[in-house]
């Protein structure tokens, strides 16, 4: 059981582009979520900073991190491999701190698999809709179409996974968006009522699909 001192996990997965780095970074400014930092093979784009956004390391070192089996999960994703390691997780949960998780659907699963005696609530980011996902994508990945591309391919099969999460909210407006997962969090920790439509995310996802 889950003890009132300890902090509670929250995951947020999207399809690429979707807008979770941006809502991570908000939860962690405003409402004081520690970012868990992820190990990745990937490289920096322009505006990462290392050891902030990412801990950047080459393949033998995510090897040998496998091999100490200091991830509590790590998945590849786009030819790379992401994870994140155990310790640091579990000493700030222990410290009563809440930590989030900028993390994949196979990540997510992993941990939701692992059954860890800490409260989490996991949420799936969509856009509005796969023009403004191709805009955005194209924004921030302004110099490589080659990425986008595959980005908007990958989107057709990550968006099947949004029936794993607890709560499914889209991100049109930031502040709105925000301002729901937040809302939703509170619900969850407070037992309090929630304002969640379900069968309005199934039809959004049914046009997004379509
Ligand atoms: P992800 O982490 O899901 O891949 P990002 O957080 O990097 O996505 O967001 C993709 C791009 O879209 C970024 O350039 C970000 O600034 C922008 N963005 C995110 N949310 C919104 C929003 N609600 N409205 C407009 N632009 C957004
Ligand atoms: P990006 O390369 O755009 O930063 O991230 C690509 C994908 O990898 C995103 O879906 C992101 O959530 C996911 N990701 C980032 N860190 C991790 C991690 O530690 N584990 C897993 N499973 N996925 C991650």
């Amino acid at each position: 059981m889950p003890s009132v001192n300890d902090g509670i996990m929250v995951i947020l997965s999207s399809p690429s582009g979707a807008g979770k780095t941006t809502l991570v970074n908000l939860l962690s400014k405003k409402d004081n979520f520690i970012i868990s930092i992820s190990h990745t093979t990937r490289k920096p784009r322009q505006s990462e900073i290392p050891n902030k956004d990412y801990y950047f390391v080459n393949d033998q070192e995510f090897k040998r991190l496998i091999n100490n089996q200091e991830f509590i999960e790590y998945a590849k994703v786009f030819n790379n491999y992401y994870g994140t390691t155990r310790t640091p997780i579990i000493d700030n949960l222990n410290k009563g701190k809440n930590v989030l998780f900028d993390i994949d659907w196979q990540g997510a699963d992993q941990i939701k698999n692992k059954k860890l005696d800490y409260k989490l609530i996991t949420f799936f980011i969509l856009p509005p809709s796969k023009e403004i996902l191709f805009d955005r994508l194209s924004n921030r990945d302004m110099k490589d179409k080659l990425i986008v591309e595959e980005r908007m391919q990958q989107f057709e099969r990550d968006v099947l996974h949004w029936i794993n999460y607890d709560y499914v909210v889209i991100n049109d407006d930031l502040e709105k968006c925000y301002l729901k997962i937040k809302n939703l969090i509170n619900a969850e920790i407070n037992q309090g009522s929630k304002d969640y439509d379900p069968d309005y995310i199934r039809s959004h996802v049914e046009k997004l699909t379509s």
